[in-house]
């Protein structure tokens, strides 16, 4: 199979859906890999590397997408994108179709084969191509939230660790799943006395047993979040309901209990946010704030760190690239059932209920 690679176009995406060493092991089975020059670049990927490695570097975008038999990127395909696509062509990339029906009927009016990594999952409900992501945002949310607590950035001017006399920061983090236990895991280890909050109780016990002795799991309530937080320095929203909005734990009245230059990192921001007050904001213009608590909500976290981001989501996407370039992707999906969840639009037609239900659509 003919695998094209392009550069992300859409603002600020450094990322790229390739290593060098994913295209030598696509190689390796027998297909060709075509990469767009520079696509690399931003995750510190240079042409020559796939070049050593036997992709084809191309300057030519348009024709890149006109030969490929599957694509592989990073984000949706965005303005130029959509005329690229073409009838029978695999795209293997985040899509979020439930976020721009502009988008769903670009990819539906191509015929492309539209495998989203957002919705490739496993038995145990587990999103594995999305994991990664995950893991960034929650390890990046502690080390944003120090960043900001410092008094020149406007915060409370605490350090989270404290030192020999003096008492650490004081973190909570709402959610204990992917985002929030990398969180805890990285405030933990600078030294912060670490609350997690969930509602599932097999979740707090595991957590319970994992955790360092620094880390405390406490039933997620709103009486128990009242409770804590005039005594905060940060908080850390990792909460998720699959499928639905965030709930809403930190609402605007309880910003007043807490104290002025504390800091809110909303990581579920992309999913509407788990604090009343939050609202997406970017890397150039990462915070704002209300009643004199500093208010931290990228939408794109990963994408600061965009080497660490590649390499991450790369482990996970490759292997199944390599399956689908092998099988060609109907085989891909009975061989890997996690596949078929991903499968979200084929031939014009959706095939996935909750994009679907996203626009009323038939699928
Ligand atoms: P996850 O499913 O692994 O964990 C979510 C946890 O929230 C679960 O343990 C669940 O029990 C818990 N939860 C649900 N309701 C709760 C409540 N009321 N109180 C406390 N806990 C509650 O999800 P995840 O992978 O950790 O992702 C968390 C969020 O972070 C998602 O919205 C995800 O999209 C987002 N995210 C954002 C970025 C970014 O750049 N901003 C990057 C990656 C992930």
């Amino acid at each position: 199979m003919l695998i094209g690679v392009p550069k992300e176009i859409k603002s600020h995406e450094s990322r790229v859906a390739l290593l060098p060493s994913g295209a030598l092991g696509l190689i390796r089975h027998g297909h060709e890999v075509i990469v767009e020059a520079g696509a690399g670049a931003g995750s510190g990927f240079p042409d020559e590397a796939y070049e050593k490695n036997g992709a084809r570097i191309v300057s030519d975008v348009e024709k890149l997408w006109a030969d490929a038999e599957m694509i592989m990127k990073v984000k949706e395909p965005v303005g130029p994108e959509y005329k690229r696509m073409r009838e029978g062509q695999i795209v293997f990339t985040f899509f979020h179709f439930a976020a721009s029906e502009e988008l769903t009927k670009a990819v539906m009016d191509s015929g492309c084969i539209a495998i989203a990594y957002e919705t490739v999952e496993n038995p145990d409900r587990s999103l594995p191509l999305l994991v990664p992501m995950s893991e960034v945002a929650g390890r990046m949310s502690v080390q944003q939230g120090a960043k900001y607590l410092e008094k020149a950035q406007g915060g409370r001017g605490v350090l989270l660790s404290g030192i020999p006399g003096v008492k650490p920061g004081n973190v909570l983090v709402l959610g204990g799943g992917i985002v929030g236990v990398n969180a805890a895991k990285m405030a933990a280890g600078m030294g912060a006395n670490v609350t997690i909050m969930d509602i599932s109780l097999p979740r707090l016990r595991y957590l319970d047993d994992i955790m360092p002795r620094n880390v405390t799991t406490i039933y997620s309530s709103e009486a128990n979040i009242r409770e804590m937080l005039p005594n905060l320095d940060l908080v850390i929203g990792g909460v998720l309901i699959p499928g639905a909005k965030a709930p809403k734990l930190i609402t605007r009245d309880m910003l007043k209990t807490m104290r002025p230059g504390s800091v809110l990192v909303d990581v579920a921001i992309d999913q509407g946010g788990c604090i009343e007050t939050a609202k997406p904001t970017t890397h150039d213009n990462p915070i704002y704030t209300v009643d004199d608590v500093i208010h931290y909500c990228v939408a794109n976290m990963p994408g600061a760190v965009p080497y660490t981001s590649t390499v991450g989501l790369t482990n996970a996407t490759t292997p199944y690239a390599v399956e689908i370039a092998n099988h060609g992707w109907k085989k891909a999906l009975r061989k890997y059932p996690e596949l078929i969840p991903g499968l979200n639009v084929a031939y014009g037609d959706i095939t996935h209920k909750d994009v679907a239900g996203a626009f009323d659509l038939d699928w």
